[in-house]
């Protein structure tokens, strides 16, 4: 009782390689379509990478950033 936890006595998290959820709905993936659960969320993941609209949600700003080299010439 109170023994029986997925860790181990140094305290590494023990996380299954292939039991990662979708990246867009959280459900469990399937097979064919690793790491989403569908083929319709693979889509919607392909699509926010075209559209680049993919971004991490943070506000902080890399080390390399530079914001004048940012904006392509129009
Ligand atoms: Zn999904």
């Amino acid at each position: 009782m109170g023994n029986d936890r997925k860790t181990d006595k140094a305290g590494a998290k023990i996380v299954p390689l292939v039991r990662r959820p979708c990246p867009v709905c959280g459900k469990p993936p399937a097979q064919e379509v690793k790491p989403f659960c569908s083929k319709r969320c693979a889509d919607i993941d392909l699509g926010k990478w075209l559209n680049e609209d993919y971004r991490i949600p943070t506000n902080e700003v890399p080390d390399d950033f530079d914001p004048e080299a940012d904006y392509p010439e129009e």
